[in-house]
């Protein structure tokens, strides 16, 4: 007679605990509430705990961070030698093309690091006075998370020795090299020690990308999990024709009549961005912009409120946008079409995130625009 136990069942253990990874970093990824590994974070996460190089194809959303913050931790929590003085070195350097992310992945390598030993993080970028930065180096670290231009200017200052650093990660490289960061990052590269492990993760595999896999990386595994140009799956798109000058109305009325929430709109132009959030506030919605011209504070206060839930709509340019972590979140609205096409699609990547389903995004265009303007590609 054929019992329960007769049947055969091969279960697929696809859970963190199989990675590798110590329990101090098992038990902060419990803390978050992740049960499994994202698809990056499988792949991912045993070649770095080898050792190996890595270029990794991955947006935004795709869980990407922990997939190399995790493993990273883990070879850094690895015994070294004394440091003279006693002074932590720094050992891990991350760049990322704008001071939000740097913010994220500094936020990323605190909550997965906080049962690891002592490791000092900090994060370096501009817009913001450079000397509490000096002082916080001087006192010594061992991640150091930054921006490529204020890491060279603390370069030049002297204030910061990129000679003992053992892991590079280079987050949206993509972007640092659409923002013109190309030479920046060369002349960091080219003061770290060549035996190194160096992660290169960026949303699309370009040639540029190609090419600085090839200068920058040594025999990489390459690990790709969005194909280019595929937007997010789990997100909806609609879009809704509209004349130019009854834009803003029309996403006024959208708001507030499906009582949208957490509403992330896209202006190409910091005014036009300014311009937008003051129109919605006139309407009763509360309303505001992110972008270069807005000093760093007040960058921080309104992605706050408006990761908190207590901002209703964030108006954003491309830039200041860029690798924004907002868990959940339901609408973004491309007020303005990129003027890059895969732009389009990192844009609507903030929804339909890492375990989130059934999140939607809105178009609204123009007639003009849709009908061929300038960035209808
Ligand atoms: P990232 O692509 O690194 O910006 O991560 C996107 C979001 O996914 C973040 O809010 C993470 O907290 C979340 N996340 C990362 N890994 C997992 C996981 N294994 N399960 C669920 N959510 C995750």
């Amino acid at each position: 007679m054929s019992s329960r136990a007769d049947i055969q069942e091969i279960v697929i253990d696809t859970s963190f605990s199989t990675l590798g990874l110590s329990d101090a970093l098992l038990r902060a990824v419990a803390e978050q509430g992740y049960t499994e590994p994202t698809p990056i974070q499988l792949q991912a996460i045993p070649p770095i705990l080898a050792g190996r190089d890595l270029l990794g194809a991955a947006q935004t959303g795709t869980g990407k961070t922990a997939g190399f913050t995790l493993p990273m931790l883990q070879r850094l929590a690895a015994p070294r030698d004394e440091q003279p003085g006693g002074k932590p070195q720094v050992r891990a350097l991350i760049l990322t093309p704008t001071r939000e992310l740097a913010a994220q992945v500094q936020d990323s390598v605190r909550t997965y690091g906080k049962h690891v030993k002592a490791l000092r993080s900090i994060t370096i970028f501009g817009g913001v006075n450079i000397n509490p930065q000096i002082a916080e180096l001087r006192r010594g670290v061992d991640i150091l998370v930054a921006t490529p231009g204020r890491l060279l200017d603390h370069v030049q200052q002297r204030t910061v020795d990129l000679s003992h650093v053992e892991i590079l990660v280079l987050d949206e490289a993509d972007r640092m090299l659409d923002m013109g960061f190309i030479h920046d990052m060369r002349r960091v590269v080219a003061l770290l020690p060549k035996e190194r492990q160096t992660l290169l993760f960026s949303a699309t595999f370009s040639d540029d990308i190609r090419k600085l896999s090839g200068a920058f990386l040594r025999d990489p595994v390459t690990v790709e999990v969005a194909r280019r140009n595929t937007p997010a799956e789990l997100v909806s798109q609609v879009a809704h024709p509209v004349d130019r000058d009854r834009k803003r109305e029309l996403l006024a009325h959208l708001v507030k009549s499906n009582n949208w929430q957490q509403v992330l709109v896209f202006c190409k132009t910091k005014h036009g961005a300014n311009r937008l959030a003051q129109q919605l506030e006139k309407e009763g919605i509360d309303a505001d912009a992110i972008h270069g011209n807005k000093s760093q504070p007040a960058r921080t206060r309104a992605l706050k409120r408006f990761k908190e839930g207590e901002l209703q709509v964030l108006v954003a340019t491309d830039i200041a946008a860029r690798g924004l972590d907002i868990e959940a979140l339901p609408h973004v609205v491309n007020f303005e079409l990129p003027n890059v096409s895969e732009d389009y699609v990192h844009r609507i990547g903030r929804t339909g995130r890492a375990g989130e389903s059934a999140t939607r995004s809105r178009w609204s265009a123009t007639k003009t625009a849709a009908a061929g303007g300038p960035s209808s590609g």
